[in-house]
């Protein structure tokens, strides 16, 4: 089996975060909390460092640097860098077309403007909006539940208009994807124990089902009339998230629903570990499509393999989407970038080892699945 050499290709992150302003963590623990979802304090202090995608981080960056490859070795060749340096060397290297970025995480004032990131990237930076955020807002602001629909109604009305090109739902982490239609009642006492919670605390965390999922339905009707494609965190994630409700097929409900076919979704993260079967869901949907990450979830090389060989065993190519889910340093972006060069070249190199695709068929998929997909779904 040849791989098939990706090295050339521009890619667009379909969906990645912004990165801080302040690059240089105080020291390793707080580095390493840069590399997993646990947030147990013992995780980043002693076991982050043995994750296979630590150790590949670590080599891969000290020969970027060209330092030995132990960490007090990265991180002082790392430190050499203005932070603006550091992330414009690294995103340079990942030679990005576009990057997609989800607006709702981290917070704006830790993160770079995306003016500034794309300087920095010397590609086009394209915001979406975290929708959970947004009605946040809305319920603070306004005192009865139809007020409430009604300024989401206003303010999904032109989204692309406000210069963002998708929407992010985090349902999964909140009360699961299993969303449903509720009877007025049942979403009129969420709505009062919500606004119980912004009196209460003078903020909000969004995790009344019936009202999120009224608030969904809303949502998924302004997506459906604009053709505006939704991304959904699905599968692995920090564990606010019940990993069993962050399964795809708990979607069939809104996937089954004709009036939002007009609506892309995209399962986002290769739903890890249910990869499978959010390829079926692309497979047997025509506006489902599949995001590959290979940055986070933090896997190591065989597992980004085996997730790939599935995705493309199950769903048309014109259905998967790259991208990095790179947050706050721009390691994550870059080496996602070169990791998913890499393991589509394998892969697709298999492909036509098993007679199933030409070499120019392999190519032309890959350039799809990395670039030309997002831009045809999203139009930046
Ligand atoms: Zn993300």
């Amino acid at each position: 089996m040849t791989p098939i050499d990706l090295t050339h290709i521009s890619v667009a992150d379909n969906h990645c975060h912004g990165l801080y302003h302040t690059q240089k963590p105080k020291d390793a623990t707080a580095w390493h909390r840069l590399f997993t979802e646990s947030d147990d304090p013992g995780m980043s202090r002693e076991h982050v460092a043995t994750t296979l995608f630590y150790r590949r981080l670590i080599r891969e960056m000290a020969t970027f640097l060209a330092c030995e490859p132990r960490e007090e070795a990265v991180l002082a060749a790392r430190q050499q860098y203005t932070d603006r340096d550091l992330i414009r060397k690294f995103l340079h290297a990942a030679n990005f077309a576009v990057l997609f970025v989800d607006k709702g995480y981290p917070p704006t004032e830790l993160t770079l403007p995306d003016n500034e990131l794309s300087d920095l990237a010397g590609c086009r930076v394209a915001p979406m909006l975290r929708v959970e955020i947004l009605m946040q807002h809305l319920i603070a602001e306004h005192n009865t539940l139809a007020s409430v629909i009604e300024a989401l109604q206003a303010a999904l009305n032109d989204v692309r208009g406000q210069g963002y090109v998708a929407l992010k739902s985090i349902v999964a982490y909140r009360t699961g994807l299993n969303i449903r239609t509720w009877d007025t009642g049942d979403a009129e006492a969420a709505f009062a124990q919500a606004r119980h919670e912004v009196q209460e605390k003078g903020s909000l965390r969004l995790a009344h089902k019936p009202l999120l999922d009224t608030l969904l339905h809303v949502t998924f009707t302004e997506a459906a009339r604009q053709e505006l494609p939704i991304q959904f965190h699905t599968g692995y994630g920090d564990t606010d998230a019940d990993m069993l409700l962050a399964n795809p097929l708990h979607l069939r409900a809104v996937l089954e629903q004709r009036k939002y076919r007009a609506m892309p979704v995209v399962i986002l993260h290769e739903c890890y570990p249910y990869t499978r079967q959010a390829a079926y869901l692309a497979a047997v949907y025509e506006n489902v499509y599949l995001d590959l990450s290979y940055g986070i979830p933090l896997l190591g090389y065989n597992e980004m393999i085996e997730f790939t060989r599935a995705a493309f065993d199950v769903a048309p190519f014109s259905k998967l989407l790259y991208s990095s889910d790179g947050v706050g340093v721009p390691e994550i972006h870059w080496m996602s970038a070169l990791d998913g060069r890499r393991i589509l070249g394998q892969v697709l190199g298999e492909r036509v080892a098993s007679g199933e695709l030409s070499t120019i068929e392999a190519e032309a998929a890959a350039v799809a699945v990395l670039r030309d997909n997002a831009v045809r779904l999203y139009k930046p």
